[in-house]
């Protein structure tokens, strides 16, 4: 196989109009694209396809999504949504799930691939809401699982959601699905209010140490190893667990979430399981902080992806 780097799929160039002082952190996207082409230079870095009403399809309802292409979309749902409706909205929403789409495809031979965006796990089936329109995690799941079911193989997608706040649409368009295992690690003081139930969730109290956090990780994975098999890995990468960001209320550190990562990947390799990863939440006091540490988780990715490679015979690599 020829190691061709990490794929990293962006789309910050599709901008989403929002109004002056809008808190959804914007420049983010573009910041990590931009300082992973300099530090990473290893790093693919490609365009995000669109995803087709086909594949969103796989993860909503017919009625929404057609709501939400034409513009007819409920005006509550948008305003839980958070942005304003537009065109290019659409477009950045498609562009978000067909990157994580992509990222899973393209991990299946190469071990690992990344978003740089996505992770948008309170879109539900019908209903968006937390700057969340679509839910790409969902549809690249089951995106994927269609596509390996038309060669007669059966795909078991694990989603490892460490963003800080509960993957509840996620786990409602999952729920009796045997075939997609969602674990969420989560703040218990954070939104969503009303929890949905993943297969597996973990509440963490607020001002949560790297060491209690990292402990409630590794017992989850145990956990994890009881109740489901899987084929492939969804890591919902979000660094709103910092203690320094704005909505996050825990208190883990940079290093906490390198330990994180490391502890995912390593479990990962164990079980020769490919990795996409999808950046989510990080709304950090400090933004260019922010994205420096979520840099350092692609970086640990790329260093996962080359282990998985020299793996002598990885679960996926057929
Ligand atoms: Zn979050």
């Amino acid at each position: 196989m020829v190691h061709r780097g990490l794929c990293a799929f962006y789309a910050d160039h599709f901008v989403l109009p929002l109004p002056a002082g809008h808190r959804f952190p914007m420049a983010k996207y573009a910041w990590l694209r931009e300082r992973i082409a300099d530090r990473l230079p290893g790093v693919c870095i490609q365009e995000a396809p669109a995803a087709t009403d086909g594949q969103l399809l796989l993860a909503h309802d017919a009625a929404y999504v057609s709501a939400i292409i034409d513009g007819s979309i409920d005006a509550r749902i948008m305003k839980d949504i958070g942005f304003p409706w537009s065109a290019p909205m659409v477009e950045r929403s498609r562009r978000s799930v067909g990157a994580t789409v992509a990222a899973l495809e393209t991990a299946m031979t190469q071990g690992a691939a990344v978003n740089l965006a996505g992770g948008t796990h309170h879109a539900h089936a019908a209903a968006g809401s937390g700057f969340c329109v679509f839910n790409d995690i969902a549809v690249a799941a089951r995106s994927l699982q269609q596509k390996e079911a038309a060669q007669g193989r059966r795909m078991d997608v694990l989603v490892i959601d460490l963003d800080v706040h509960q993957g509840d649409g996620t786990a409602t368009i999952t729920a009796g699905d045997s075939s997609i295992f969602t674990l969420s690690l989560q703040g218990r003081d954070n939104y969503p209010f009303t929890r949905a139930r993943s297969d597996l969730d973990v509440e963490l109290p607020s001002g949560c140490t790297d060491e209690l956090y990292l402990q409630a990780l590794q017992e989850a994975l145990v956990q994890v190893d009881r109740r489901f098999s899987a084929h492939a890995v969804v890591y919902v990468a979000g660094v709103d667990v910092h203690e320094n960001d704005r909505l996050g209320r825990l208190g883990v550190t940079a290093d906490g979430i390198a330990r994180r990562d490391i502890m995912v990947f390593d479990w990962c390799l164990r079980r020769g399981l490919p990795v996409a990863m999808c950046m989510a939440g990080g709304y950090g006091k400090d933004l260019s902080a922010m994205v420096d540490i979520q840099v350092n988780s692609v970086s640990r990715l790329a260093q996962f992806q080359r282990q998985w490679l020299s793996l002598e015979q990885p679960a996926a690599g057929r």
